[in-house]
């Protein structure tokens, strides 16, 4: 059998793509090595823009989010090294929940759609014909049998470490390089409606509520700290105002860790056609935003469509890379400097100085990392004198 579409990864980016084109009407496979409710490291939270694209995927789909996230947040805190903070607010409110659950939910709706999904199925290779992608083959955990899929396209949405992105074209590594690890703590001292980003000397922390009184906590520190072995509560406690609000022995869930993620695909779609990408598998710079989730939703609802059109017409994918950089320029440099910045705590001491006598700047910033005002926004020479001058 071929089928229309082969979608590695069921993800958000993934599982939106799988369900977007079967709605669309094609015969989609959607293939992930892991079996659901699968974890994944992350702090959990949808931008508040996440909200409309969740609804395009269909009011069952928000309504499940909706039901699975008692927690919302109104907006986020970032505080500098020295403890001195800033809040700026939404206009409306996102979602938080673990992944295991909003995960599972996408997972499901893409079935719902009427996707074909296989689980414990590992992808390790392309399928080529005359030139172009046109399958995969997938190794099955635990029997270790290998199998080959065809398809007219298949959709690379296998995250950081994809092996569609590596098949397809160069895959380049960003700095500064980091690594990140994550937990849920039950019970943590004076976590509310607000994300919180705490920045340090060196590295910096994320936090938030996902419901039933426990919190994400997300540490991200550069490579050579992690590679000397740094213990998860105690490095928490190096954050002034972070210290002494988590208790080590209220963890419900084993710490996770992922990195370094500083990634970017030269070429979302194959040279030769056959193939694309969506989400991390495309490009990914560095948590501190929060966009990961978003840009995933959102470049599948653009996947999806180039497809469909490609599966009608014939005509090319190439449009993908183009609606991709319309897209997401803005919020591909907004993300890159904020993440550099970071890195940088006198810079960002003096950032939190000014947003905190500009409330309505430290707003602009949230809002349009959050994905409610462009990115461009935020990237006016206005703008970016008020935050440092
Ligand atoms: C520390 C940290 C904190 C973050 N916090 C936030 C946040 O608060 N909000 C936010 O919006 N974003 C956040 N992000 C980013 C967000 O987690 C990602 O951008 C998002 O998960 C991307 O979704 P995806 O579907 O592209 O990839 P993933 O969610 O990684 O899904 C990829 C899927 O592909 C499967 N897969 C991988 N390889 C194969 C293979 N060879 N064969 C078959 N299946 C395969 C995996 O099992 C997985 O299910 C954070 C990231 C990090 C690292």
């Amino acid at each position: 059998m071929i089928w229309d579409a082969i979608v590695v990864g069921a993800g958000p980016a993934g599982s939106a793509t799988a369900r977007q084109l079967a709605r669309g009407g094609a015969r989609v496979l959607l293939l992930d090595r892991a079996r659901f409710p699968r974890d994944k490291p992350c702090s959990e939270y949808l931008s508040p823009e996440s909200t409309r694209v969740l609804e395009r995927l269909g009011p069952d789909v928000l309504a499940a989010v909706a039901a699975a996230s008692p927690g919302r947040l109104t907006g986020m805190k970032v505080v500098a090294p020295s403890g001195k903070a800033v809040v700026g607010r939404f206009e409306t409110f996102s979602y938080a929940l673990p992944r295991t659950r909003l995960d599972a939910i996408l997972r499901d709706a893409a079935e719902a759609a009427g996707a074909e999904v296989r689980e414990g199925l590992k992808v390790e290779e392309l399928v080529y014909a005359h030139g172009a992608v046109a399958g995969v083959v997938a190794r099955e955990a635990g029997s270790g049998r290998r199998e080959a899929f065809r398809a007219r396209v298949v959709v690379g949405a296998d995250g950081l470490r994809s092996i569609v992105a590596r098949r397809i074209g160069k895959v380049h590594q960003l700095g500064p390089r980091r690594i990140a690890f994550t937990a849920h703590v039950a019970d943590a001292v004076d976590v509310h409606e607000l994300g919180e980003m705490h920045v340090g000397q060196s590295g910096y922390v994320g936090l938030g509520p996902i419901g039933e009184r426990v919190s994400t906590v997300a540490l991200v520190v550069p490579l050579a700290e992690a590679r000397r072995g740094a213990r998860f509560f105690a490095e928490l406690d190096r954050f002034p105002k972070v210290a002494g609000r988590f208790d080590a022995r209220r963890l419900v869930r084993p710490v996770l860790s992922t990195g370094p993620f500083a990634r970017w695909s030269r070429r979302p779609v194959a040279k030769g056609g056959g193939a694309l990408l969506v989400g991390d598998a495309a490009d990914f710079f560095d948590p501190f935003t929060g966009q990961g989730i978003y840009s995933a939703l959102r470049g599948a609802e653009l996947a999806a469509g180039a497809i469909l059109e490609h599966l009608a017409s014939g005509r090319g994918l190439e449009r993908y890379a183009r609606a991709r950089r319309r897209e997401f320029f803005g919020k591909w440099v907004l993300e890159r400097m904020i993440g550099i910045a970071v890195g940088w705590p006198a810079l960002i001491e003096r950032v939190v100085s000014r947003l905190a006598r500009r409330p309505e700047l430290a707003d602009l910033l949230v809002r349009a990392t959050g994905n409610c005002l462009p990115a461009r926004a935020a990237l006016t020479p206005r703008v970016l004198a008020g935050l440092v001058l």
